[in-house]
């Protein structure tokens, strides 16, 4: 249907996350950024007042974990922008910038390696809302997941995070047993004993740590704890999977420190219009992973 709203607003609104119901004249979806995918209880009554108030009192849940509060008249997008703010909600999430970060619940799940509530709630406030004024040859996703389950995909995103717990094995103190508790246990079945000794091929695990504590003999005893980064993934017309940098980092501070490096990468290096994935295949993975790390503790 034919808009009443001049082309140069619903650009512009779009820019704030209102985006046209395409079947009416004046009428939007506001989209909500939940920041790490959890509200309080205080958030959710103000999302069902504002929907009530200000749009048709339906709500959609996106899939990347942000909220619309569907059939919003374009005379009260500014009015719902001030209800929403009064409970610390903001509408956003368009454009050619970074975009709301995904994250699983990866802090409370049972198979969770690090805490993606927090790790998500940081690269938040300091990618997206700290860079909402850089604009990016194309928009920028980041997703954090729990652990190798990858629930939320994260290397199908341009920048993808995944918790790990790194296995180091001690073949010395190996006794072959007849039943491995270690082999039993690993859901991607790479760990087994050959000759006679535990072998965990560097290059198949996952590290998953699913492993952790069935050694009763301490060939298997010692984990590293981390993050995997995973550059240049995408989903939609075209999919890219993301390749996996070759170091597993330690401290979160090194993460978000690759993270900026990768925003600024894009920013300076891409070309308008092309995915990150696109500009790390024409710069090179090894290139981009080079520069990514220079100057990050290793
Ligand atoms: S990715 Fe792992 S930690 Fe996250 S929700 Fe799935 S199983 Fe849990
Ligand atoms: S890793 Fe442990 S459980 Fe497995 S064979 Fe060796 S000693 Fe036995
Ligand atoms: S860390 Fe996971 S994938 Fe690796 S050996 Fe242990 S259980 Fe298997």
């Amino acid at each position: 249907m034919q808009s009443t709203v001049p082309e140069e607003e619903i650009k512009r609104v779009k820019g704030l996350g209102f985006l046209r119901d395409k079947r009416y004249p004046d009428v939007f979806n506001a989209r909500v950024i939940t920041v790490n995918g959890k509200l309080t209880a205080a958030q959710h009554r103000a999302l069902a007042d504002a929907c009530e108030k200000f749009g048709s009192g339906e709500l959609a849940m996106t899939v990347r974990l942000t909220v619309e509060i569907q059939g919003v008249k374009y005379e009260n997008i500014e009015p719902l922008r001030a209800f929403l703010a009064q409970y610390g909600l903001v509408t956003g999430g368009t454009g050619k910038k970074v975009r709301p970060v995904v994250s699983c619940k990866g802090t409370t799940c049972q198979y969770g390696l690090i805490d993606t509530f927090a790790l998500s709630a940081k690269i938040h406030e300091r990618f997206y809302e700290g860079m909402r004024g850089v604009v990016l040859p194309h928009k920028f996703k980041i997703a954090v997941g729990g652990c190798p389950n990858n629930c939320v995909k994260p290397d199908l995103n341009d920048v993808g995070i995944i918790g790990q717990r790194v296995p180091t094995v001690y073949a010395d103190k190996c006794r072959g047993c007849k039943v491995c508790r270690v082999e039993k246990n690993c859901p991607i079945r790479i760990a087994r004993v050959e000759g006679g000794k535990i072998v965990i091929p560097p290059g198949e695990c996952n590290h998953c740590g699913r492993c952790m504590g069935m050694c009763p003999f301490g060939a298997v005893t010692d984990y590293v704890n981390g993050y995997k980064i995973y550059l240049g993934g995408r989903w939609g017309k075209r999919v890219a999977q993301g390749r996996a940098m070759s170091r597993v980092f330690t401290s979160e501070e090194e993460v978000l420190e690759v993270i900026e490096r990768a925003v600024m990468l894009f920013k300076d290096e891409g070309i308008d219009g092309e995915r990150f994935a696109d500009t790390v295949a024409r710069l090179g993975f090894e290139n981009v992973e080079r520069r990514l790390l220079s100057g990050v503790q290793a």
